[in-house]
């Protein structure tokens, strides 16, 4: 039974404590709201050059504690030390160009008969960010980095297991400059503190990464409210290998077990065209044997433990000890370890084919030509990511233009660029976070209407 003032951090690489934190409750974020929202006028009042100033200048203390903040997000969530390297970089160059965003953000002026109209981006106010555990760190800043640059205040709930480099980040924008309270970390229970921020009516909008499940419940507290929420949600992402791809390329198992297969935008459904199949199988079988799993503190780990003996638990169930698959190996505890895993004989419409499992497994399904590959492809009620691996550029255009999902890469596993919109279609989601457009999606427009015909008379 978990204490509900108070949230345990546990290592799950080791199962050790790593620290205690207190649990926020309703009282707490109501006054974290109002502090926010006096916070965030004296932000909004500041020239937007004088906003991007501070957050480059935060840009540079986070560059300073990456060694930091990186060794603490494999602390917390058992991330390899190399990809909390990237995430703490991530969240360094996410600040610099929402910072260059900030002076950029421009309304128009649209010719219109008797005066002048013009559009302004006006700041929301105070913008509430719930986050998973998965990626703490890179979560928190995505949703967070541009709200601010736009001019808002934000008050982030992490995930329960995965408060510390949130709380580190909202320490360091103080020792940057920031003002005080626009920047608020409350950690706490999803079902407390995280509907206490959905529900709260001074927080005018909710950026929500998490499971398709919480999701629904969030955007439907959110439209008694009619309040606006972005949401980023489950996926169970195609690869699609076509036989004249580069199959060593194509079949990196890393676009399914990169973070422990923790990642929403994981290629966990390999589809390969039949004719490569028995190739491709021991190319995968090579590969997995070959996957280093253990301590993620040491450089040389490609892949760490799962979050937490439950997580292990919901993986397993997909997994039945006489299921076909190729395994890799994983070390015996402590630590929630999962060997790296591909099921072969799955049927489209199994379990582990159709549900998010959120663990490092795959399943493997052929299919037969082009048409098949799609149709297989989109036969899944989420949207979020995919690969398409071809040499045939027309066939290449062609397939992810009938992929429905929101971010698609041809010969290639990248996923998410700071630079790029990023999100779901379908239940992986609904708006879109990163790129150009990150900023304008944390402001109400406003058209005035200035007459040039002079008082009415
Ligand atoms: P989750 O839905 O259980 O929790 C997410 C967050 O919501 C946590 O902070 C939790 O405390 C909070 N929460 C729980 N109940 C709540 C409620 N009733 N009201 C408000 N907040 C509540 O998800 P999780 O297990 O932490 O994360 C894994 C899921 O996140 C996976 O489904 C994964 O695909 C998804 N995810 C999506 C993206 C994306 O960008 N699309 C990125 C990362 C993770």
């Amino acid at each position: 039974m978990s204490d509900p003032n108070e949230l345990t951090v546990l290592n799950p690489a080791t199962e050790e404590t790593v620290a205690t934190v207190p649990a926020a409750s309703e009282e707490d974020v109501a006054a974290a709201v109002a502090r926010a929202v006096r916070a965030q006028r004296t932000w909004a009042a500041l020239a937007p050059a004088d906003r991007a100033r501070l957050l480059r200048r935060f840009a540079d203390v986070v560059d300073a504690h990456t060694e930091e903040l990186a060794r603490l997000e494999v602390c917390e969530a058992g991330h390899t030390l190399g990809n909390a390297r990237w995430e703490a970089g991530n969240a360094r160059d996410l600040l610099l160009y929402a910072a260059g965003g900030a002076e950029r953000l421009l309304g128009r002026q649209i010719p219109a008969p008797g005066g002048w109209d013009v559009t302004f981006h006006e700041p929301l106010g105070v913008v509430g960010v719930i986050a998973p555990w998965n990626f703490p760190m890179p979560i928190a800043a995505w949703g967070s980095f541009p709200a601010l640059a736009a001019g808002n205040a934000v008050v982030l709930k992490p995930a329960e297991a995965t408060p510390l480099t949130a709380l580190r980040l909202a320490a360091l924008a103080l020792e940057a400059g920031l003002p005080e309270h626009l920047f608020q970390v409350l950690p706490g229970y999803g079902t407390t503190a995280g509907r206490a921020l959905v529900d709260h009516p001074d927080v005018a909008k909710i950026v929500f990464t998490g499971s398709t499940r919480t999701g629904r419940e969030v955007m439907e507290r959110c439209a008694r409210l009619v309040k606006p929420v972005t949401l980023e949600l489950g996926g169970k992402s195609p690869n699609v290998v076509f036989a004249d791809a580069d199959l060593t390329a194509a079949l990196d198992p890393f676009s399914f077990l990169d973070n422990c297969g923790q990642d929403c935008c994981a290629r966990t459904r390999v589809l390969v065209q039949e004719s490569v199949l028995d190739e491709a199988r021991a190319l995968l079988a090579d590969a997995l044997a070959a996957v280093v799993v253990g301590d993620p503190a040491d450089e040389k780990t490609r892949m760490g433990p799962l979050i937490s003996a439950r997580q292990r638990e919901r993986v397993r169930s997909y997994v039945p000890d006489d299921a076909p698959a190729l395994r890799g190996s994983a070390p015996d505890g402590p630590g929630f370890w999962f060997p790296p895993t591909v099921l072969t004989a799955e049927r489209p419409d199994s379990r582990a084919a159709r549900e998010e499992i959120f663990g490092p497994v795959a399943v493997l399904l052929p299919f037969t030509d082009e048409q098949d590959a799609v149709r297989l492809a989109n036969d899944t009620p989420y949207g979020l990511s995919g690969s398409v691996w071809t040499r045939d550029l027309g066939r290449a255009l062609r397939v992810s233009q009938a992929v429905r999902a929101g971010n698609l890469s041809v010969n290639s596993h990248s996923s998410v660029r700071y630079w790029t919109p990023f999100g779901g279609f379908k239940q992986s989601g609904l708006g879109r976070e990163l790129g150009p457009d990150a900023l304008t999606a944390f402001t109400e427009t406003k058209n005035v209407f200035i007459s040039t015909e002079g008082p009415a008379q």
